[in-house]
């Protein structure tokens, strides 16, 4: 696809709406039907109905415009008809923080919906040679207790939208200059070549098996050829095993799968993931064979974290190659990212090597995951909301002082 850059002409000036934020319908995380819904609304003739979303799909989703102004091949009459009904925001970026391997963390807020409050999420950037990898959250806190996982101690506070979601992508797309004509931050450490965003995971903050529906539309959107254009073999999902919503994944979104398995056994796992006791690993293992498309290019991920003394030894290692005999199946083996008040430790490296070495032996390749920006608290399984942080730590210095004072 050729791209042509409008420089921005002299009159994208933001438009200031008379309708409420409220009142209008957030562009980013509508599909084409609902771009069209909205331009409708706008009084668009129905004729002009698909050039004009052609127009909105590539400024919101293409270019990351942040207001409606900027649409400069857009008639200043129709951006202001728009402007009335529709609203185009981005989050508000509350940190942003750059480790030394160059993973970047963003804290976005998001604005209250209806009575709700303003929502926080965590967002990862690891850049590694040839690829960027985003790390999208699609929760606000998670409803399942892993207990081995940070996230899993925040209650679930809501779903994020689709619009939310892709929000995400593009907030982090502009702050490393991964837009048309937009050139990377000075300070930005990014793949030497390809795309600077050129991977998709699922694997931030929540389940997002729970929030199909708008997980689904923002996957879809971010996949579309038009637009973010990402391939479907370059997003991943991670479920922690939300069974029924399998086979769906695999027909209605159509990405590659990760699985976080993480032991071998149903009274291990039934402690770790607590999910599995309502979906135990056989159940789990059948959804996966079943997964459409499977073949030895696209192949399940499966996650396990090495938690020392619970799920980590050579016998472990040789249930796990017996389980997932006859799935295409890749292997991930986490090293524990541990966090403030957590009960596991991490597997010494020796014991992650025997494990490693049995996997390597059954033909998986090169599996233990290098964590990523620890000295930021990015890792896998870290990401918490910071006001939740702020607010555990009032709580403890409230308790504190409770104390002290008795
Ligand atoms: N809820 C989804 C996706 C988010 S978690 C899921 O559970 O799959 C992304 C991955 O990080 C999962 O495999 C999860 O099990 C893993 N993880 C969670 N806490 C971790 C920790 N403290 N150290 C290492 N990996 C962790
Ligand atoms: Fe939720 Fe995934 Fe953490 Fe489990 S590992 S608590 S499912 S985010």
């Amino acid at each position: 696809m050729t791209l042509i850059v409008d420089t921005l002409k002299p009159d994208a000036a933001p438009l200031a709406p008379r309708a409420s934020e409220e009142e209008r319908t957030s562009l980013v995380g509508l599909d084409r039907e609902g771009l069209a819904d909205v331009l409708r609304q706008a009084g668009v003739a129905e004729k002009q109905i698909r050039m004009r979303v052609g127009q909105l799909w590539n400024w919101v989703y293409l270019r990351g415009a942040t207001d409606i102004g900027e649409m400069t091949n857009v008639s200043r009459d129709l951006r202001e008809r728009l402007a009335e009904v529709a609203s185009l925001s981005e989050p508000e970026i509350v940190s942003e923080q750059i480790s030394v391997d160059g993973t970047r963390k963003w804290l976005f807020r998001f604005p209250s919906r209806g009575a709700g409050r303003p929502v926080e999420v965590e967002t990862v950037y690891i850049p590694e040679e040839g690829r960027g990898t985003l790390c999208v959250s699609s929760q606000v806190g998670c409803t399942l207790n892993c207990t081995f996982c940070h996230t899993g101690t925040q209650k679930l506070v809501r779903n994020l939208t689709a619009g939310e979601i892709l929000q995400q992508i593009l907030a982090a797309r502009a702050r490393l200059g991964d837009l048309p004509g937009r050139a990377p931050q000075d300070d930005a450490i990014v793949p030497s070549e390809g795309r600077l965003v050129s991977n998709i995971v699922m694997m931030g903050m929540g389940e997002p098996l729970y929030n199909f529906d708008a997980v689904k539309q923002a996957l879809l959107i971010a996949s579309d050829g038009e637009g973010v254009g990402l391939s479907k073999r370059r997003i991943t999902l991670s479920t922690s095993g939300v069974v029924p919503m399998i086979p769906r994944t695999g027909e209605e979104i159509g990405v590659m799968l990760a699985i976080s398995l993480h032991a071998v056994r149903d009274d291990v796992r039934d402690v770790l993931v607590p999910l599995n006791k309502r979906y135990p690993i056989a159940e789990l293992l059948d959804a996966c064979r079943a997964y459409p498309g499977l073949s030895n290019a696209r192949r399940i991920t499966f996650e396990y974290v090495m938690l020392k003394g619970v799920n980590d030894s050579p016998s472990d290692a040789r249930e796990l190659v017996r389980l997932l005999k006859g799935i295409p199946a890749k292997i991930n083996l986490i090293p524990f990212n541990p966090w403030p008040g957590s009960d596991y430790e991490c597997s010494d490296w020796d014991t992650i090597e025997t494990f490693a070495d049995v996997v390597n032996h059954a033909g998986y390749a090169s599996p233990i995951r290098t964590p990523r920006g620890r000295d930021i608290f990015a890792a896998c399984g870290q990401l918490k909301s910071a006001s939740e942080k702020e607010r555990a730590s009032a709580r403890r210095a409230a308790e504190k002082a409770a104390a002290e004072a008795v």
